[in-house]
């Protein structure tokens, strides 16, 4: 076993210690944790689903239909109606051909490209691409090289030297960064990736429900689903349940079904958890006022701190403020705490070192008026 003892020293002392804080319940968008009630900003129920009560008769029917699990793998006796059901609306939803769904955004990104990928590969991926992309990345055995963030530049450089050596290649990106809440130049990564002949895998985790027609996602909204091979989102972000999907060709879910080991290897997903995902999907659909919320009041927040000079990033309804030392962070995050706002410090290894930073999601569960009043007490700390 590693050194645990010197381990946990050493993140005590650096500030970087994770610890875990039991919510022990939810109501909208606060949360009562250590017998007081929070304004959560730190969630990603981006259009406020998670306690949306009128879907429950419905579950309870899948419930009394199918039991509670699903008992088995897909390839066994857990492959369930309702999981083609789903399947088949996600493809839809997300205007491809097929979907493949997985029990997560974790399991999807290393399932998927080390089933697709090889040593005689190559991956470029974005440097603040999340850990599952990386992991798969690393699982594949192809020879994997990380572009700076968003930077066409140097993601051609890299292409031109290293593209010819390798059989197959792939451009791995998010649509919308989870912790820096930014864009990728999506149009411009698609015309590299065709004129390298590359293909393509955009991570929409914190997309889907948000961007695009219906919440599609951003390579929707950019009118560029046709040419993205590989369209990974999750349903456990916006839709505000568990699990994820890949949004692809017949062919290319026919060959994962085969051989994606996080697929084959692990029990199909909870009927209830199917259902929730397919209500909470119809009513995302439907109630258009969320994401259109969610963006003003993220447009409202970010111009307030702008307002009084500090610097805040994010396109999306993601906001971080970057702050620096781990030290001050947690500080901040805990005067925001005493304010009764759950702010959580986002610390190395998660973001790179010297650039630690308070992360502000937005939901649609929020309102101006605690939008505001949060954006007030930042300014004040941080001034
Ligand atoms: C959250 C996230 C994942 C993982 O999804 P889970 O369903 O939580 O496992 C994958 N990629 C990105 C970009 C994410 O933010």
């Amino acid at each position: 076993m590693v050194d645990i003892n010197s381990f946990l020293e050493d993140r005590e002392k650096q500030n970087t210690l994770r610890i875990l804080h039991p919510v022990e319940k939810r109501k909208g968008c606060k949360v009562f944790i250590n017998n007081h009630w929070f304004v959560d900003f730190s969630s990603n129920d981006y259009l406020g689903l998670s306690t949306y009560k009128k879907n429950y008769s419905y579950i309870k029917k899948i419930l009394n239909k199918y039991g509670t699990g699903a008992v088995a793998s897909r390839l066994l006796s857990g492959d369930l109606l309702i999981h083609h059901i789903l399947e088949e609306r996600t493809a839809c939803f997300k205007k491809k051909e097929a979907c493949l769904i997985f029990n997560s955004g974790y399991q999807a990104n290393v399932g998927i490209i080390s089933a697709l990928y090889s040593n005689k590969d190559v991956i470029f991926l974005d440097r603040l691409s999340h850990a599952s992309l990386i992991d798969g990345a690393l699982l594949s055995g192809a020879k994997l090289l990380r572009f700076n963030h968003n930077d066409l530049n140097h993601l051609e450089l890299l292409l031109k030297k290293e593209r010819p050596n390798y059989k197959n290649a792939l451009i791995v990106t998010e649509s919308v960064f989870s912790m820096d809440g930014d864009f990728a130049p999506l149009k411009e990564i698609v015309e590299l990736k065709e004129k390298y002949s590359c293909e393509l895998l955009v991570d929409e985790a914190h997309a889907t429900g948000i961007y695009g027609e219906n919440g599609c996602g951003l390579v929707d909204e950019l009118g560029l689903t046709d040419k993205v091979e590989l369209i990974m989102g999750t349903y456990s972000k916006a839709l505000a349940s568990f699990g994820s999907y890949l949004a692809t060709t017949e062919k290319i879910k026919k060959y994962l079904i085969n051989t994606s080991r996080s697929f084959i290897y692990s029990t199909a997903m909870p009927p209830i958890v199917v259902a929730c995902i397919l209500k909470n999907l119809e009513i995302s659909i439907k109630e258009k006022w969320r994401r259109e919320k969610v963006k003003k009041l993220a447009a409202i927040f970010r111009q307030k701190l702008q307002n009084s000079n500090i610097s805040v990033k994010g396109d999306s309804q993601i906001n971080v403020v970057i702050i620096g030392e781990n030290k001050e962070v947690i500080e901040t995050s805990d005067l925001l705490k005493k304010k009764k706002f759950w702010v959580l410090p986002i610390r190395p290894p998660t973001v790179p070192k010297g650039q630690s930073r308070i992360r502000i999601s937005i939901t649609a569960n929020h309102d101006e008026f605690i939008i505001n009043k949060l954006a007030d007490e930042i300014i004040k700390i941080l001034k």
